[in-house]
């Protein structure tokens, strides 16, 4: 492709892609003024890989991808886009899942690749400063060297970005302890879209001066600022782990194991659900021990802490509250090798039912209570429409991840009985007071979804609080709203 030519995006958007303009050849060489030669690609290899994320079925190439290593350089980057009106996409790992980081207008996809430092650990205050595109695994490793912890934990941690995780406000497993992203951050350096830097929050762990704009632009998918740096909360590293393999004869039992866990105190780290054809689907890429494989639901939990005794006691009880509901032989690994394998089925649950079949995941979350009444909706939303439900994921926080396959079904009756079962399974969660996403936020993909989540007065204040942010709306353009 020649430099300068604009990519039509694949799929239909709504009218405000006259509201850009393509990145012409100046505004190029522009570019590779500001971040050099090899801070700017156009080839046709970059541009198809910066096209897509995690989020299946689509695809929307930029016109060209920016590499900065500074926030100077990303604030260069976003004052010549508000000048010259071209659409810039932050981008972090491309780990996504609701298409975040596709660039729906064409335009600019910023990469936060190259600000991947980190600035400083302080031991004394228990904090790490770490610039936006550090790999997540790589912000962990270098803080469990000194003994302290940074807890949330993406499964995608290997690839995605800090900067991603803020702007998603991502979980994992370990959320129902210990929160999900923004429970960990003090403050954020940003760059708005007309090229100003500012610094929200402070070093210290209070901090009631004006509005809470740290909050504000966590979870905002790269819609308000483009994050660069992060101040993060760390605590000291649990010393020690104990991971519970509970099989249930019955999905209520387990589910209803979920809610009594919490009310009696014993605190997990991590509370895994995975219903039987989960379980199925992830022996066929790896051996399952008989006495898990076979189980209507499996439950996963990790505990976690620093005394012994305290931490049987607690798997006792845990025990106790599964027996409670059905006899259920649990298996305790103590040791981490043993809690691995264990933990590995829930990892290969994702690519299992990838290489299974086409799916649509929907990233439900509801209160505990529900969580029976959600994977039989689920089922049945799917059943009706010729589809089959896949449901597992972290019921310690009542989100589990429904996967819907398409199996054998011709192209168009996927594309409509999914969107159908989709949208009838996501009012019957709000109906219950859950909501459209847990933790992998609106994006391009379920927009269609906010109406559901926020009332229109709520989603007025959101979009006054996008233009206040970004009146020009160069800023990943096509997200969050339904009709710009
Ligand atoms: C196998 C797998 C497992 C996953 N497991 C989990 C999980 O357990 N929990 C969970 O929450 N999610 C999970 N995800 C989803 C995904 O990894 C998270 O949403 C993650 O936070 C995305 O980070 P990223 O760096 O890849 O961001 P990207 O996908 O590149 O971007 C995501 C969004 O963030 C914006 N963005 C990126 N960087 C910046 C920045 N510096 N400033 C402003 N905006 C920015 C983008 O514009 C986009 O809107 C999983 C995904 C996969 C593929």
């Amino acid at each position: 492709m020649e430099p300068g030519l604009a990519i039509r995006p694949i799929h239909d958007t709504d009218s405000t892609m006259t509201q850009f303009e393509p990145l012409t050849p100046d505004s190029l060489s522009r570019l590779r003024e500001l971040l050099g030669d090899n801070g700017v690609l156009t080839d046709p290899v970059a541009l198809s890989a910066y096209g897509v994320d995690e989020t299946e079925d689509v695809d929307f190439r930029p016109e060209a991808i920016a590499l900065p290593e500074t926030k100077e350089q990303v604030a260069a980057v976003l004052g010549l886009a508000g000048e010259a009106r071209f659409a810039v996409t932050p981008r972090g790992g491309g780990t996504g899942l609701s298409g975040g980081a596709l660039p729906v207008y064409g335009g600019l996809s910023l990469s936060l690749e190259r600000l991947n430092r980190i600035r400083f650990i302080d031991e004394v205050n228990l904090t790490v400063e770490a610039e936006a595109g550090l790999i997540t695994a790589d912000l962990q490793r270098a803080v469990e060297d000194l003994g302290l912890f940074y807890p949330p934990d993406p499964a995608s941690h290997d690839s995605c970005q800090l900067g991603g995780n803020i702007a998603e406000d991502a979980a994992g497993p370990r959320s129902c302890k210990y929160g999900t992203t923004r429970n960990w951050v003090l403050g954020l350096e940003a760059v708005l879209s007309n090229g100003t830097v500012i610094r929200t929050g402070s070093a210290t762990r209070k901090n009631a001066a004006g509005y809470n704009l740290t909050q504000l632009l966590i979870g905002s998918e790269g819609t308000l600022a483009v994050v660069t740096a992060a101040l993060l909360k760390l605590t000291n590293m649990p010393r020690l782990r104990l991971t519970l393999a509970a099989p249930f004869s019955s999905l209520q039992g387990a589910a209803r194991a979920v809610s009594r866990l919490f009310v009696a105190g014993v605190d997990p780290a991590a509370c895994e659900l995975m219903e039987a054809r989960a379980l199925e689907l992830v022996a066929r890429l790896t051996p399952i021990p008989d006495q898990l494989a076979n189980a209507a639901a499996l439950l996963l939990l990790e505990l976690d802490g620093d005394d012994s005794d305290a931490l049987l006691e607690r798997a006792a009880k845990a025990s106790d509250i599964f027996d409670e509901q059905e006899q259920v032989e649990v298996i305790i690994a103590q040791e981490s090798s043993d809690q691995r394998r264990l933990w590995e089925i829930r990892e290969k649950i994702a690519i299992a039912v990838r290489e299974y079949s086409v799916y649509k995941e929907a990233d439900t979350v509801v209160p505990r209570s529900e969580l029976a009444n959600l994977v039989e909706k689920a089922r049945r939303v799917a059943k009706d429409r010729q589809l089959e439900a896949v449901c597992y994921g972290h019921a310690g926080d009542g989100n589990l991840h429904v996967n819907l396959l398409r199996g054998d079904l011709a192209a168009a009756t996927w594309k409509r009985n999914r969107d159908a079962a989709e949208a009838e399974l996501f009012e019957w969660v709000t109906s219950v007071g859950g909501s459209v996403t847990g933790e992998h936020g609106i994006g391009w993909s379920q927009r269609r979804y906010l109406p559901l989540a926020a009332l229109p007065g709520s989603i007025e204040v959101m979009r006054a609080l996008k233009s206040a942010f970004d009146p020009a709306g160069i800023l990943n353009p096509g997200k969050i709203f339904a009709d710009e």
